[in-house]
């Protein structure tokens, strides 16, 4: 099947609002994440983050990022707009729900999907309730995140909710180069797995296999260099 260009249609979609201001609920991952997104966008839209991610393992982990996630909202110079974060309580039985039977795929499979479809169904009934204009993720500005399976999600998720989806596909343009700058300039907790138990499991397994220290680990969502290729050599 051919991959839509997602970047581009949201290019097409700001060139069309012609100065007007909608108003976005843009689900977000973490503080590193949302950086680049937030810059992108806040010229554009007025934008409420929802801080909505029940796949995250531990409470402390959970609010860690939280607190990232505002600081980051309160104090970068480089937004146009004040951007207001909502906190959802922590709930991870919601995301052991949404993965049962589904604990053991990889990274990057049918568990991510329900993932993600979970997360998006929160943005999405927040913006129906609020009347939002669109509703949207930072999750596809990781290189570890497929942006066509976040993309047909969106759709589905805005058809069953009925408020409009942003196409987005934020790792073009050098977005998560950006998001790495961004991440350093403001000192931001950068964490090394995606979220979830499973995900950290897997790092810590693949990291035993490459033999310790000279391991690159894989990040499913933070600002990290993605994983070697398969039989590559690990870094000095
Ligand atoms: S690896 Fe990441 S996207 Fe996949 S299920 Fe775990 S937290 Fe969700």
């Amino acid at each position: 099947m051919e991959h839509e260009n997602y970047q581009r249609q949201l290019e097409l979609l700001l060139a069309r609002l012609g100065g007007r201001r909608p108003r976005l609920l843009l689900h977000a991952c973490c503080a590193p994440c949302s950086s680049y997104v937030l810059e992108a966008l806040t010229p554009y839209f007025d934008i409420t983050v929802d801080y909505y991610n029940p796949n995250i393992d531990t409470a402390e982990e959970y609010a860690h990022r939280a607190a990232e996630m505002r600081r980051f909202a309160a104090q970068a110079a480089e937004l146009s707009a004040p951007v207001e974060v909502l906190v959802a309580p922590y709930a991870p039985e919601e995301f052991y729900a949404a993965a049962r039977g589904m604990e053991n795929l990889p990274e990057g499979g049918a568990r991510c999907w329900a993932c993600y479809r979970l997360r998006l169904a929160h943005a999405a009934q927040l913006a129906a309730a609020g009347g939002y204009d669109y509703f949207c993720t930072t999750l596809s500005i990781s290189p570890h995140k497929n942006a066509q399976k976040l993309n047909e999600i969106g759709r589905e998720t805005a058809a069953r909710y009925g408020v409009a989806w942003l196409p987005s596909d934020f790792k073009k343009k050098d977005g998560f180069k950006r998001s790495t700058q961004l991440s350093a300039e403001y000192g931001m907790y950068r964490q090394d797995y995606c979220g979830c138990v499973f995900s950290k499991r897997e790092l810590a397994a693949r990291a035993a296999r490459q033999a310790g220290a000279s391991a690159v680990p894989r990040a499913g969502c933070p600002v990290q260099e993605p994983a070697p290729p398969a039989g590559a050599r690990a870094k000095p």
